[in-house]
């Protein structure tokens, strides 16, 4: 039986983090015979690998010639702390710090040529992303070693195959599958634990491509699907998929079970504890989820299953996704004018840019959508551009945008045989004044969704939360 687990970034952010991830590990490996790791870049908090990364290839982009090395400086102490606290001197120390220091100098090298020549493609923005997982294996490979296992770093680049899709690539599974059974069984039979990088992949010629930021959560989903695995857990740093952001509400409770639907809905809108592409591998291979908490694994966590036969009525949850602008489409005449919508979302498709939700008011004869703030400009230009002609002929009055909007959505599968929640929902939110600029129902009917004004998020939450 295959077990893939994933450690989130305060996982293995720190020697000791590394430490106790190690421990479930070899405690995962006694129980279940197969175990494969994925691990993300060290992320313990306020810094964060990944961030130190893309930090230096922007600044470097914008022609800073210094922020890059102070990184990189930053980046070495890092994890050349971590490497010295937790390897011993007369075993693979100097190896693993050798490893790291190639990697480091391979980032200064490639935002040396960022810098030059003044460009930071797609391209290059996925091969210096992605460096943070590729060290971090290293260590932990190396202390599971230390500590008289056998264990393997890998990088994920050897098994995932991605198109060319740089900073969101899609995995190509057939591909992906023979080339991580053919790396990954062998080791497995030999009682070795392969320890691989999450985030990153690569195109069929190797070229080094990411999932989307979050996106380990994906690869431990892709790989429990290539390898058959009976489940994925996902280590983290909270008790497992919770009422609402601990963060937020400090209040907030552990979730015991969730169906793969919530569980989507809630990542989708902004729950950052899964990454929303996580689902659609472990539903179509009926792999249940675990999300758990590495500082006290005796928590059981959260599990994610296809059907929860217990679930209790009602709301579970409550998730929030800033800086958003709601665009409108309005106009009288609109009604008589055919394919409204499908040229809206058409002409948004082609500025790439994704919409996160839609409202229709059918009385007043408008469209309205939300998208992240740092487009909305991009996507207002797009429409006028399309609907000039019926802008000109008054079919559509005004094209305009609403920015600094949250999306608040309170999700529960319960929620559709319970009569009266959307009532309780906004009685409790006007209760606090807070305005609902707009309302959409999920497609699955397990989640309401309200966009709200950005300063209204926190209340909104908070007052949604009091009613689970
Ligand atoms: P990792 O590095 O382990 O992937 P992330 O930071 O990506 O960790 O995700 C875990 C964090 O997600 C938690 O620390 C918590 O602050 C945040 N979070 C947001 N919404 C939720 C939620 N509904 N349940 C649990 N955690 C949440
Ligand atoms: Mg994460």
């Amino acid at each position: 039986m295959t077990l893939v687990m994933k450690f989130g970034g305060t996982s293995v952010g720190s020697a000791q983090a590394m430490r106790e991830t190690a421990d479930l590990i070899l405690q995962a490996k006694t129980a279940w015979g197969n175990v494969v790791v994925i691990a993300s870049a060290m992320g313990s908090k306020p810094v964060k690998v990944t961030d130190l990364l893309l930090r230096g290839a922007h600044s470097a982009a914008a022609g800073d010639k210094e922020t890059y090395k102070l990184v990189a400086g930053e980046l070495r102490q890092i994890h050349f702390a971590v490497i010295d606290e937790l390897l011993q001197p007369e075993g693979e120390r100097q190896r693993v710090l050798a490893e790291n220091e190639a990697f480091l100098q391979r980032f200064e090298d490639l935002c040396q040529a960022v810098l030059v020549l003044g460009e930071l493609t797609p391209r290059a923005l996925d091969a210096i992303s992605g460096m943070g997982e590729q060290m971090s294996v290293r260590i932990l490979a190396a202390y599971l070693r230390q500590i008289g296992h056998r264990a393997e770093a890998i990088d994920a680049t050897d098994l995932i195959v991605t198109d060319h899709n740089f900073q969101a690539a899609m995995p190509l599974l057939p591909r992906t599958k023979s080339k991580t059974k053919v790396r990954i069984r062998p080791l497995l039979d030999q009682g070795v634990v392969p320890v691989i990088t999450g985030f990153i992949g690569a195109t069929e010629q190797g070229v080094t491509t990411t999932l989307g930021r979050g996106g380990s959560d994906y690869s431990a989903a892709i790989l429990g699907q290539a390898l058959d695995a009976k489940e994925v857990w996902i280590w983290t740093d909270v008790d497992g998929v919770m009422t609402t952001d601990p963060r937020l509400v400090p209040t907030a409770r552990s979730i015991p079970t969730l169906t793969y639907r919530e569980v989507s809905e809630l990542a989708y809108y902004g729950a950052k504890v899964l990454h929303p592409k996580t689902i659609r591998p472990c539903i179509e291979n009926g792999i249940p989820l675990r999300i758990k908490n590495t500082f006290n694994p005796e928590h059981p966590g959260t599990v994610i299953v296809a059907d929860d036969k217990n679930g209790n009525g009602g709301m579970k949850a409550v998730s929030a996704i800033s800086h958003l602008s709601l665009v409108t489409v309005e106009g009288k005449g609109m009604m008589g004018v055919p394919g409204i919508a499908a040229r809206t979302f058409g002409a948004v498709a082609h500025e790439e840019v994704s919409v996160l939700l839609i409202s229709q008011a059918s009385s007043e004869q408008s469209i309205s959508f939300a998208t992240p703030d740092a487009f909305a400009e991009k996507v207002l230009l797009a429409l006028e551009a399309e609907f000039a002609t019926e802008l000109q002929r008054q079919d559509i009055d005004r094209i305009w945008a609403q920015h600094d909007v949250a999306i608040v959505t309170a999700v529960g599968a319960g929620m559709r045989g319970t009569p009266g929640i959307a009532g309780r929902i906004f009685t409790a939110l006007g209760s606090t004044d807070v305005n609902i600029i707009a309302i959409a129902q999920g497609s699955s009917e397990c989640s309401i969704s309200m966009v709200v004004g950005g300063e209204d998020t926190e209340t909104a939450v908070k007052q949604i939360h009091a009613l689970i």
